[in-house]
């Protein structure tokens, strides 16, 4: 595997062969421009890799491969692009530490988030695997009576799969799996952060017998354009992504142009909501899994918490009891309960928002700041007097801040 750039080794494992160049049509390439992106270690701000930095013309290229690889993937037997899959199941299933401390490394989540998404992403490809033998269609009578309908299945083609780093796994199985199950070829563009799970799980699926071409990985470090010029070419059929509402509001707009057809999965913004008649252990181990899970950098989290007023203080301040105790560290640590966040951009958003609803009047029951070593690490933090107007009840936090809002029933 031609790989430009040698994969920093981490306890144990050796990443030294994952490839970091594009993958088109079943060649790893460096990439028309020439450029590299660094891959940094977001527990040391250190770099781990590079990896290639993907033109409009790379882009282009990959459609071409993509392309010309349609007709024939699509017409190979659903028994056989089964077989792929699976293989790819268990290639994963045997790899499951190899893959977690990988996303440790490049996301900075915990071990033993990372060991759960990997064991997630990989039901994507065993479950694809057996819808890939049960596509089916539908026969009905035309209302005049005269006439049947038959309904068929068959592959959109050329897909373009976008992905966000929070889960690199299995966001992108998530969409692998159903698109090579269908018959379509397709581009995958992972989020900039943590392209070398991309490239890993491209390399997987080589091994368990993809024919070149049906999967292209793209990275890039100017995704608006990149995506654009795919966007623009009519033998791109489909787009599939996963991101914020911000991004995904930009793609269906430029879908429209060509009428793209488009499946979205975007931000979130989920409340926690606690009664005063709720048992509150179960509470507290609720709050705990829906904001911690990946260090609050996850769509489903939950964004905001609202407590009735009877059991708030006590929900409160156990909640910051529990918060403070979670042991910070380096993700592939085994004893880190809360790693780093991705980047210095997303450390920032959350003091940002922190320091606002501060502004507004927010008192602080445990945490409240960055850590001071190297790496993007916030506090575990707990925030409660939130005043209605404060950004973080609208804006997606994506960090490890549980700010609690006290309500009355009326
Ligand atoms: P993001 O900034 O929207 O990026 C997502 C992907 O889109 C990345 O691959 C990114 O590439 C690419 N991208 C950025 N700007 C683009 C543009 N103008 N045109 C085309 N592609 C573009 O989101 P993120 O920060 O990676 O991920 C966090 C977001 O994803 C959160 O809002 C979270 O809620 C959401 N999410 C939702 C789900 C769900 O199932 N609903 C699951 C996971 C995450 P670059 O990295 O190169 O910028």
């Amino acid at each position: 595997m031609p790989s430009k750039q040698a994969v920093s080794k981490s306890s144990g494992h050796d990443y030294s062969n994952i490839p970091t160049d594009l993958l088109i049509g079943g060649r790893w390439i460096a990439g028309s421009g020439g450029k590299r992106i660094d891959v940094l270690d977001p527990a040391s701000e250190r770099r781990l890799a590079s990896v290639a930095d993907a033109t409009e013309d790379d882009a282009i290229k990959a459609i071409d491969a993509a392309h010309a690889a349609a007709a024939s993937w699509a017409a190979t037997a659903p028994r056989k692009r089964g077989e792929i899959l699976r293989k790819a199941f268990e290639l994963m299933a045997k790899r499951v530490d190899w893959f977690a401390e990988l996303i440790a490394l490049e996301n900075g989540k915990s071990l033993g988030d990372a060991k759960s998404e990997v064991v997630y992403a990989a039901e994507f490809f065993r479950w694809y695997s057996e819808e890939a033998v049960r596509i089916s269609g539908e026969i009905g009578i035309a209302p005049g009576g005269t006439n049947r309908m038959l309904v068929i299945q068959q592959p959109i083609g050329v897909s373009l799969l976008i992905t966000p780093w929070n889960f690199p796994a299995a966001m992108a199985t998530r969409k692998i799996g159903p698109a090579l199950a269908a018959g379509c070829t397709c581009i995958l563009k992972p989020a900039t952060e943590t392209p070398l799970t991309a490239f890993a799980m491209a390399s997987l699926l080589k091994e368990a017998g993809l024919p070149d071409g049906v999967l292209n990985v793209l990275t890039t470090s100017k995704s608006g354009d990149v995506v654009a010029a795919m966007m623009n070419d009519p033998r791109l059929r489909k787009l599939s992504f996963t991101g914020s509402t911000e991004v995904g509001r930009t793609l269906l707009k430029q879908a429209s142009a060509r009428i793209i057809n488009c499946s979205m999965e975007l931000g979130g913004n989920a409340p926690f909501i606690v009664f005063d008649d709720a048992d509150l252990s179960a509470a507290l181990d609720g709050a705990m899994i829906a904001k911690i899970r990946n260090g609050g950098e996850a769509c489903t989290a939950a964004n905001r918490f609202y407590a009735q007023r009877g059991i708030a203080d006590a929900f409160a301040e156990q909640l910051a009891a529990r918060m403070a105790k979670l042991r910070v560290g380096k993700g592939t640590d085994p004893d880190t309960a809360l790693g780093p966040l991705v980047n210095a951009a997303t450390r920032d958003k959350v003091v940002r928002l922190v320091a606002d609803a501060r502004d507004r009047g927010a008192k602080v029951l445990t945490g409240g700041k960055t850590i001071d070593r190297p790496g993007y690490f916030y506090e575990a933090t707990v925030l409660t007097n939130i005043a209605p107007g404060s950004k973080l009840l609208k804006e997606e936090i994506f960090g490890p801040v549980a700010p609690i809002v006290t309500f009355d029933r009326g």
